[in-house]
């Protein structure tokens, strides 16, 4: 089944729900990285939080969450980005770091961060940007989050994320619920609310043996959990997939930042290039020809070689902003006409 997001309220309103089953998600990224049991998990929460957090706080249609966290644990540090039209892409540092599961049986994401921070940017269609940074709580993620939200956006929530690795290492199951508490959720509600969390062993395995509506049941029971109906909204389930924004010619871009010289040396010691995407893995390999052709789209300084005019493959045409180069020289760009 495809990863999705459903909308709900519990305790008349007084609760907002979502919750996310993120398995093919998790899975999808997972494969693309090979990370280890334990980095999948942190990956894999990561991933999901976003995707919820996106949801709970962006306002437009194109707008992001970055999730990036910095910890001094083995993995290094993660970085997850959810879109409010479900896309989701992120990595780790790395991959293969492992730590020993908990006692309890549960992988280990706390030790595998470390102690460090988290920090939050929302980013609007308009470019608008908010960032925010927490020092991680737990390193679980789902606490971390939860912290943030009340320490940044003043939003009381509470998180459970889960990734369920089965035998083969595959993700045998993916997900998360956030339950926004509004201010008008009364003593009682919260009392039960604290109650059933309590009880919640792990939101993976209840997500395996019960599915997405009837895990958020199970911890929402004595709460009247109402799913949205599909005509209430059009966010009522989401398809969360997946995607990254990466391209050939963003590839390109990357290259043009060497100097001609240091293509040459790729051209001599590897030829061609290779441009992998930190955000998928994904392999873009360019010939000697290619290389080259970054040549003729830039103008560098005949003295010292810094880039003064760069025509990018992107189409965005990069200028030197200073009349003087940093060597003392006067800046003179010749644009070639497209005939010539
Ligand atoms: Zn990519
Ligand atoms: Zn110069």
């Amino acid at each position: 089944m495809k990863s999705r997001l459903i909308r709900g309220l519990a305790a008349a309103g007084q609760l907002r729900v979502l919750a996310v089953d993120s398995k093919r998600l998790v899975e999808e990224a997972r494969r693309r990285h090979t990370t280890s049991a334990s980095a999948t998990a942190a990956l894999g929460r990561a991933l999901s939080g976003a995707a919820l957090l996106a949801q709970l706080l962006s306002k437009g249609r194109r707008e992001r969450v970055t999730l990036i966290i910095d910890g001094d644990g083995p993995l290094g540090g993660l970085v997850a980005e959810a879109g409010v039209d479900g896309r989701v892409r992120g990595y780790v540092k790395n991959p293969d770091a492992e730590v020993e599961p908990r006692a309890d049986g549960k992988l280990n994401v706390g030790a595998l961060l470390g102690s460090g921070q988290l920090r939050v940017i929302r980013a609007s269609a308009s470019g608008e940007q908010y960032d925010s940074t927490v020092p991680l709580q737990s390193g679980e993620i789902a606490e971390d989050i939860a912290y943030y939200l009340w320490q940044s956006e003043q939003q009381p929530a509470a998180l459970l994320l889960g990734v369920m690795l089965a035998p083969s290492g595959e993700v045998a199951s993916a997900g998360g619920l956030l339950l926004q508490v509004t201010p008008d959720a009364g003593e009682e509600v919260l009392a039960r609310l604290q109650d059933n969390l309590s009880r919640t062993a792990g939101f993976s395995s209840l997500l395996l043996e019960r599915g997405l509506q009837g895990a958020a049941q199970e911890v929402l029971r004595g709460l009247d959990l109402e799913w949205r109906a599909p005509q209430a909204a059009n966010l009522e389930e989401l398809a969360i997939d997946f995607v990254c924004r990466c391209s050939r010619e963003k590839a390109l871009v990357a290259l043009s930042y060497f100097t001609p010289q240091e293509r040459e040396e790729m051209i001599a010691e590897d030829g061609g290039a290779e441009v992998v995407c930190h955000w998928c893995g994904a392999k873009y390999t360019f010939s000697p020809e290619q290389l080259r052709s970054l040549n003729a789209r830039e103008q560098r300084c005949p003295d010292c070689g810094t880039l003064w005019y760069e025509s990018r493959a992107d189409g965005v045409e990069v200028v030197y902003p200073h009349e003087r180069c940093k060597c003392g020289r006067k800046v003179d760009i010749v644009k070639e006409s497209p005939s010539a």
